[in-house]
């Protein structure tokens, strides 16, 4: 069917340059109702450049090679940010070459590479748009347009000696996201997956307002020097955590509607089910609180303790059918520089010397702080008692965040 087209679009179409201006119509490889990726004209609202595929989200870069190395001696005299990122970014790349086919005007993708920066493109542009329109960050906020490091060579020397394959990441560093080259992985292309797109585009926004842009946060950098660094950790699982719920609100907007399961069509059973915000067991354990409070961020893994929260999340927007309410909510809890209602920022801040200020209580009263209706606000309390194990007397009560009527869930076994 696709090939069909293609042909018949190549006896049809004279070869010409694309007209870039936006919006563009464009075959995206989009993901339908029987689980499969296939073929869909979209329009890219934002792109002034179709070849380069540069635009107001996003700009693709090609042929990076970026190489992380604590051994490097540009790395060890790095004084700054921009020198670090400078250090490590051994090859900065060119532009990407698009290649289309028109047809109708429309144009179809005329090689597989062009196929994923149109898709990838069009994924940041969905994941831009939910956090403008339904998170309500200004576009001003959003920034720059994000670049993107397409297929670059990318090593982290100190973990593995080899170029990392199959994933697609925002590295703080040099604040940037990169596509990384296929290996072994036998699903849907990462760039492809809208879901995890967006959740990528997520941790650019807590970037943004949690870290102020850093592009080493103190919150990982200085607090994961101690031995045991549990406001490290924390945020480190508030980040994860939130990034599925708001990719999981991304998918909302997309032809086959609201996904708590995006991952299961790139990634295997495990982490598809690991992942899925609409299970609703996953609970606080001894093991797992323990870890938080005693082990180093590099050791502790934050995507355990991420979805418990943004399952919890999801229970609660789900219950009470507010999800985009309760979206918005965390993006305004993320910084918040009016007094008496600090957000993330603001009580990692004050947190700076005494990352233990920085816990599981204090964190959720800045969520619920910023939740105004009062029934999304129980909710929200008792998933989030529920399944943390926070006692309810630290945030119920007079002067607590939560209203009288919440108590906690009785999903989890307590362990207090
Ligand atoms: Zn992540």
């Amino acid at each position: 069917m696709l090939r069909k087209a293609i042909v018949a679009a190549l006896a049809l179409s004279a070869a010409c340059a694309p007209d870039s201006q936006a919006p563009v119509k464009v075959q995206a490889l989009v993901l339908t109702s029987n689980g499969s990726y296939a073929p869909r004209e979209v329009e890219l609202t934002t792109i002034s450049d179709i070849v380069r595929m540069e635009g107001v989200v996003a700009k693709m870069i090609g042929g990076a090679r970026i190489r992380s190395d604590s051994q490097d001696p540009q790395v060890q005299s790095a004084q700054t940010e921009e020198a670090y990122a400078k250090a490590i970014i051994k090859a900065e790349g060119r532009g990407v070459t698009a290649n289309y086919i028109t047809h109708e005007d429309v144009l179809w993708p005329a090689d597989f590479h062009t196929w994923n920066l149109v898709t990838a493109y069009y994924n940041f542009e969905r994941a831009y748009d939910y956090f403008n329109k339904v998170t309500n960050v200004p576009s001003a906020d959003l920034g720059e347009p994000a670049t993107v490091y397409y297929f670059p060579e990318f090593t982290l020397v100190d973990s593995n000696p080899d170029a990392l394959k199959d994933n697609a990441l925002f590295f703080s560093p040099v604040q940037s996201f990169m596509v990384l080259p296929f290996d072994t992985l036998q699903k849907a292309p990462l760039a492809l997956n809208a879901g995890v797109m967006s959740h990528e585009y997520a941790h650019r926004i807590f970037n943004k307002k949690v870290y102020s842009g850093s592009a080493l946060p103190y919150q990982i950098a200085v607090w994961g020097g101690s031995p045991s660094s549990p406001g490290a950790n924390l945020v480190k699982s508030l980040d994860e955590g939130f990034a599925d719920y708001h990719a999981y609100g991304t998918t909302c907007a997309s032809a086959t509607g609201c996904n708590p399961r995006f991952f299961s069509t790139s990634f295997d059973d495990k982490l598809s089910n690991d992942r899925d915000l609409s299970k609703s067991d996953r609970c606080m354990d001894t093991l797992l609180r323990n870890d938080l409070n005693t082990l180093n961020v590099g050791a502790f893994d934050p995507y355990k303790l991420g979805s418990i929260i943004a399952s919890a999340l999801y229970q609660a927007g789900q219950e009470q059918g507010q999800h985009a309410q309760l979206q918005r909510a965390l993006v305004a809890a993320y910084s918040d520089e009016s007094s008496g209602n600090p957000g993330l920022a603001q009580l990692s801040r004050i947190a700076r010397d005494d990352q233990t200020i920085f816990n599981l209580v204090s964190t959720s009263a800045v969520l619920i702080n910023h939740i105004t209706d009062t029934q999304l606000k129980t909710a929200v309390c008792n998933e989030l008692i529920d399944h943390l194990q926070i006692p309810a007397g630290e945030l119920v009560g007079p002067g607590l965040p939560c209203p009288p009527a919440a108590q906690g869930g009785t999903t989890c076994p307590r362990i207090n």
